[in-house]
This record gives structure tokens, sequence and C-alpha cells, in this order.
């Protein structure tokens, strides 16, 4: 309903018109629409709520003066001068009003430089076409007082600021609503109503034939129209063009106003004086006017360029240059290099990053990354091009000597490490440390910058490697390193889909009974044979699979293929009820969420009982794994799966998270269990995790167990199982089974093998 409110107006407006047009009831049109526009202007602003509401108070000022003024002159039009001329008055306290309202408007939108010379050009040629035409002739008319005179001239005038301000209006928004489109249209009959009392001005005439007045009263009709359409809002919001071009659109209102000089040089061929100076200094302003607009239509030309190209090379969060600019100016350093000059390059990455992006948010995250940027450009002298190349990645690139670049190395790595302060906003502040990875390479035989930032990878991934937060100066070997593990990565994608690998198990003992005569379990360890390098050992392939993203594959198919091993040996008797399985799960696996339905469906395809079935995780996954990882172990103890820590005591050992995780064992690293019987502090080592197994109700296994004394001390600690090469190596599955047959049919335990 309200947002038809405007058509209504528009039909009551546009009824008293050809009621006006007819002859009907005049006395009753103007009151009457002049009162609902200014009410429309005065309530319109609230109905849509606009803000800010200035603008339209002064519109509804200038709407009531122009409505007095109507009024006033019908009642007086046939008083005593100068009581007749009171209505003129208010008209033109009306038009100051207008005005302002106008230009409040316009300033809101901030003033396009364009669209005020476009205007004043107009502008001017409209006040030498009008002074010409208009003015002068009115005022040179005899025998009446000066200020009607006056008044005659200055209608005319006033309609130049009404052209100004359509032409600004115009010219400065890019987006024509219908609300705008209207408050235009009211300009224009404004101005139609003006020109049409020029004309009877020039001979003398100050009233004229009522049809002269309906211009007035659908300029009313509109611009209440234009307060009460919904887009009224957009008004005061400007959607500013883009660069003012001269465009044809342009060029039709531009044009007339710079030929009005010379059109009106020849149509009056003899002005007097005064229209001969308007019309000189009136001409120059308009060349001065034109020359200014080219040469500002050249300048932001170019400076929107400048703008263009700086936000293609530039990284917007940092300002600093974005990859594609580090690598032509990183191209042109390298051209340019004398002999004894070396370029290095120091590439690195945030070690951390990501965990302040999940903790504190990604606005969080961009203050970190413009505050190491802000260090770095500070830190490292002007010559040096310090660069963000991707999300937590910077490129530093120097000339200098090998000195310099090792303190520029130690002075990047300064800027990372110092604390910095995250949060703000609706998140608490929060002082973080991060560190980087970096790899450092000096360009040698190297002659484009991709080559350089490649080895400057390399080295930094080397660096990541080894343990973060370090830097790496690369060498020619780690190309190698790198071209290797490519190959590896190519290979194992074909093996992985075409399933060439396979599995190899390893006997699990129970050492209860001092010697480990009865195998309880065995651990299920993928294989490879690699067309080239014949049989490798996961060590070599597992890190690539991870990175390379093939493990969740690899891992189902060893764990499927482990299961279903498990259920012929089951079935054939083989192995007994209890006997169970063990597999590597890597903590990519359970990062999938259903990674647990998957173990469940192997599971039941296979027929075997969940208990049966225990998955090796690391540590690293109940200190990393999030919310997500603890469903998905919570769900596979329901399942009744088994949950076992390998390598125990190498990674966190923080002995809190085992309480906190459903696990059910651990297997203690055979990094301990090699200095049994040797080193005493291993030996407390594994006592403790022996203790705490048993209060918190875990089974612990001890494996890499390799001599007999080892199992000894392993048994007098009272570890319950172990598994290693005494018993036996990760052999295929018949030669395993084989083993356990031959172990059934010798009654005593077999001979202790300690290879
Ligand atoms: P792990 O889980 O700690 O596996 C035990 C490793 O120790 C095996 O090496 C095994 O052959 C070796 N080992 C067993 N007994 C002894 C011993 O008495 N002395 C010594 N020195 N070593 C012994 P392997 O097969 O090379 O496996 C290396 C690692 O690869 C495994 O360590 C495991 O973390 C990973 N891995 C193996 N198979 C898989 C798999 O299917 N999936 C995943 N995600 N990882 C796997
Ligand atoms: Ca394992
Ligand atoms: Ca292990």
């Amino acid at each position: 309903m309200r947002d038809r409110l405007w058509i209504g107006l528009l039909g009551i407006g546009l009824t008293a018109a050809a009621l006006w047009a007819a002859d009907v009831l005049p006395g009753l049109a103007f009151p009457l629409v002049g009162t609902l526009s200014a009410l429309a202007w005065a309530f319109g602003p609230r109905l849509h709520d606009l803000r800010p509401r200035r603008p339209w108070r002064l519109l509804t000022a200038a709407a009531l003066f122009f409505l007095a003024g109507v009024v006033l002159r019908a009642l007086l039009v046939t008083g005593p001068y100068p009581l007749a001329q009171l209505g003129d008055a208010f008209s033109v306290c009306g038009f100051a009003f207008l005005v302002a309202g106008m230009a409040t408007f316009l300033s809101r939108w901030g003033i396009d430089r364009h669209a005020l010379l476009d205007g004043l050009i107009v502008c001017i040629g409209a006040a030498i076409t009008s002074a010409l035409l208009f003015i002068l002739p009115a005022t040179a008319v005899p025998g009446r007082p000066v200020l009607v005179s006056v008044l005659a001239g200055l209608y005319p005038l006033l309609d130049v600021v009404i052209v100004l301000l359509g032409v600004n209006l115009a010219f400065t928004t890019a987006v024509r609503r219908p609300a705008l489109l209207l408050l235009g249209a009211m300009l224009l009959l404004i101005f139609a109503g003006d020109l049409g009392y020029a004309v009877i001005g020039r001979q003398g005439h100050v009233t004229g034939p009522a049809l002269l007045d309906l211009p007035y009263l659908l300029a009313f009709t509109a611009g209440g129209a234009a307060a009460l359409h919904p887009s009224a809002g957009a008004l005061a919001q400007a959607t500013p063009l883009p660069i003012q071009a001269w465009s044809p659109a342009r060029m039709l209102i531009i044009g007339p106003a710079v030929a009005a000089p010379f059109a009106l040089t020849v149509l009056l061929p003899h002005p007097a004086p005064l229209s001969r100076w308007i019309l000189g200094v009136g001409g120059a302003a308009i060349v001065a006017l034109l020359l200014a607009r080219a040469s500002g239509a050249v300048h932001s030309h170019a400076a929107a360029q400048r703008r263009f190209e700086h936000q293609a090379t530039h990284d917007p969060l940092t300002g600093l240059p974005n990859r594609r600019l580090l690598q032509i100016m990183v191209d042109r350093r390298l051209a340019e290099r004398g002999d004894g000059d070396a370029v290095w390059m120091f590439s690195l990455d945030l070690d951390g990053f990501k965990l302040v992006n999940d903790s504190w948010g990604h606005p969080a995250g961009d203050r970190l990354i413009a505050e190491v940027g802000a260090r770095l450009r500070h830190a490292l002298p002007a010559e040096a091009t310090v660069a963000r190349v991707g999300g937590d990645e910077f490129v530093v690139v120097m000339h200098c000597t090998e000195p310099e670049a090792m303190a520029g190395a130690r002075r990047i790595m300064e800027c990372v490490e110092r604390p910095l302060l995250v949060g703000g906003g609706e998140t608490p502040t929060a002082e973080v440390v991060v560190g980087a990875s970096m790899g450092i390479v000096r360009a040698e035989r190297h002659d484009t910058a991709e080559a350089l930032m490649r080895d400057a990878d390399t080295a930094m991934y080397q660096a990541k490697e080894q343990g973060r937060n370090r830097w790496t100066v690369f060498d020619a070997s780690m190309r190698d390193a790198v071209r290797e593990r490519v190959e590896i990565e190519v290979a194992l994608r074909a093996a992985v889909a075409q399933e060439q690998l396979a599995i190899a198990y390893q006997p699990i003992v129970d050492l209860t009974d001092g010697l480990g005569t009865r195998t309880v379990g065995a651990e299920a360890l993928v294989r490879w044979e690699h067309p080239v390098r014949g049989w490798l050992g996961p060590n070599m392939f597992i890190a690539v699979a991870e990175d390379a993203n093939l493990i969740s594959a690899l891992g189902a198919w060893v764990l499927r293929e482990a299961v279903q091993q498990l259920a012929r040996w089951r079935d054939k008797g083989v192995v007994g009820e209890d006997f169970w399985m063990s597999v590597n799960v890597s903590p990519r696996q359970l990062g999938d969420a259903a990674f647990a339905e998957r173990v469940a469906a192997i599971l039941a395809q296979a027929r075997v009982p969940a208990r049966n079935l225990v998955l090796e995780i690391t540590e690293s996954v109940m200190v990393e794994g999030g919310e997500l990882t603890e469903r998905l172990l919570l769900r596979l103890r329901e399942l009744g799966v088994r949950i076992c820590v390998d390598d125990f005591g190498t990674g966190f050992s923080a002995l809190g998270y085992l309480r906190r995780h459903p696990v059910t064992g651990v297997k203690i690293d055979r990094s301990f269990v090699g200095g049994l019987g040797v080193s005493t502090q291993d030996e407390e080592i594994v006592r403790a995790v022996v203790a705490m197994s048993g209060a918190l109700n875990l089974t612990v296994v001890a494996e890499g167990v390799e001599t007999t004394a080892q199992r000894n001390v392993l048994a007098a600690l009272k570890v319950p199982l172990a598994q290693g090469w005494l018993w036996g190596r990760a052999v295929p599955a018949h030669t395993f089974a084989a083993a356990l047959r031959a172990r059934e049919r010798v009654a005593e335990p077999v001979a202790v093998r300690s290879d």
C-alpha cells in the first residue's frame, strides 16, 4: 500500500492537470496538488525511513513557498504594484530552497569534477542564451517599475541554476532509479514553465494564458511522486559513474551549450555593447572549461589506469607486490646482474598460520599477514624486494654478499617470531607467536624468476620437513630429491589405482608366559614393488602418499585387504576366535567423516567381529585432530573396534590425551625397547608406561623386540604383548600362515632366532 502512494499522487496530479487545461474548477488545482506535494515531501521520507532528513526538509519548504507563490499570484494578479509582486517573492524563496535541497543531495554524492565542469559549460551556454534572448529584452521593456523588470530577468537566471543542478544530477550517478527520473522531470517542467514566461516576458508581459502554468502543476506532481516512490532512498546514495568519458549522451547536452555563443552571434546581427561583452566573456569561459575538461579527462584516465595496474600487481592486504609483479622484478634483476653480484631469494611460509585462522577467525589471520608484511618491509633495506605470493607465503629478494644475505635471513626470521597481536573487534585480543620455514637460494645458473622460486621453495619444504621454524640454503642435491619424489608420486598413483601393493604381516605375541610362545595378532604392513627399484618399505612412500592425497585410497585398500585376509584365516582355522589384526591408519584418513562407516562396512562384508580389528593411530591425531576426529574415534569405539596409539613416547606423550580419547592401548616405540638391558633410563620409561596403562586400563604392546635380553626385561616389567624380529619379520600372508602352523605343531616354543 505505502509503496503505491506515489501512483495515487501521480493520478490526482494528472487529473488536476487535465481539468486545469480544460479550465474546469481552476481555483482548486494548484492548492490541491501543491498541498499534496508538500505533504509528500514532508512525510514521504518518513514513510520509507529515509536518512538524512535535511534535503527533504529543504524540498518541503520549497514546495510550500512555491505553493504560496502560486496562490498569492492568482489572488493578487489584479492588485496594485508592488503587492502583485508578493507572489514572486515567495517563488524566488522557493527556488532558493529547491537549489539548497538539490545541492544537499549532490554534496552527499560527492560532486564529481567532470560533472561539475560539464554542468558549468551547459550553465554558461544557457546563461548567455538566457541573457541575450530573455533577460536583456525583459529589462529593456520601457515604462514599468524596476522591480518588475528585475523579476522578469531573474526567472531565466534562476533557470540557469536549475539547468546546472539537473545536468549535475544526471552526470553524477550511474544508476537512474524512478525517483531520480521523477525529480529530473520536475526540474525539466519548472524549466519549461519558466521558459514560457521568459518568452512572453520579452514582450513585456508578466501574465499570460492559464496553459502557461500547466508545467508547474505537473512539476508539483512529479516532485511529490518522487518523494513517495520507494526508490527515493537511492537519492541519498550515489552510484558514481566510472571514468567520465565524452559519451554521446553527454555531447548531446554539451554540444548546444558550446554552440550557443556562435549561434547567437549569427542570430543577433547588431548586438548591443553589453551583449557583445556577454558573448565574448561567456564564449571564452566555455572554451577554458572545455580545455580543463579535456585535460581532466586525460588525467583521470591515466590515474584510473595506474590504479588498475597497481591492483593487478599488488596484494590488497599488505600492499606488497604479488607473484606476478615479483616475477617481472626478479626477471629484470637477473637480467641486469653483473658478474660479481649475487641475487638471493628467500621464500618463507608461516608455520602456525592455519591455527590462528581457525581459532581467531579470518580477520585475525588477515591482520597477522598484514603485520608480518609491514614488519618485513620495515626491517629490510629499501632496495630489497618484499612480495606476498600466497596465503601465508612471502618472498624477499636481495642483491648482496653472502654475509649480508645471512644477516638478512636472521632479520626476516626475527620479524616473524616476535609476538603478534591478533583478535580485536568481537574476538578478544591475544598475543600469538608464529614461526616461519624459509628456503634460501642464491641465483647461479638460474636465468628466470620461475627457476629461482622453484629452488627457493624446494629449500623451504626441506626446512619444513626438518621441523619447521628454521631456514635451509638450497643445494643441487635437493633438486634430485624433489625429482625422485615426483617420480615416486607418479608411479605410486598408478600402483594405488591398479592395486599393485602388497601386505606383509608381522606377528604380535603374548608375553605373559615370559617367552611369547603364542601369536595373538598380526600387524598389516604395506609393501610396494616399484617397477624399477623393486620392493619398497612404507617409509619410502607413505609420506609421499600423504602429500599427494593418495593415502585415503591406499589406506582403504590395506584395511579391506587385511580384514579379508583375517576372515580367510579364521575360516580355514589358521587363527583362533580372538586373533586380531592391527592396521595402521594415517591422520588424513581420520579427517574423513565417512571413515567409521567404511570400516563397519568392510567388517560386515568380511563377517569379522569389530573387536578383532585394532586401528593404530599416531599421537599427533589426538593432539591435532579436531572435533570431527574425536567423534570418529568414538564412533569406532561404539562399533567395537579397538584403537591403539602407535609409536607411543615419540610424540607429545601428553598423558592427559590418553584419558580424554577413547583409545584402548598403546604401542611402546621401538626406540625405548632398543635400550632395554643397556639403559636404565629406557627401563624407567617402560615401567612408567606400564603403570600408567594399568591405571587407565589400556593394553601395552612393545614393538621392535630383537633380542632375548630385551624380551626378558619386558617380561619382568610385565609388558603383556610384544612384536619384533625376535618372533618374526613382516612376511606375506602364506608365509605367515605356514609359520603359525609350524609353531603349533611344535609343542615347545620355537628356537629363538635373533636376526
Ligand atoms: P610402524 O607402525 O611403527 O611399524 C613397525 C615398523 O617396524 C615396520 O616397518 C616393521 O617392519 C618394523 N619392525 C618390526 N619389528 C622390528 C624390529 O624388531 N626391529 C626393527 N628395527 N624394526 C622392526 P615398516 O614396515 O617399514 O613400516 C614403517 C612404517 O610405515 C610403520 O611404522 C607405519 O607407521 C607405516 N605403515 C606401514 N604400513 C602402513 C599402512 O598400511 N598405512 C599407513 N598409514 N602407514 C603404514
Ligand atoms: Ca604400526
Ligand atoms: Ca610403531
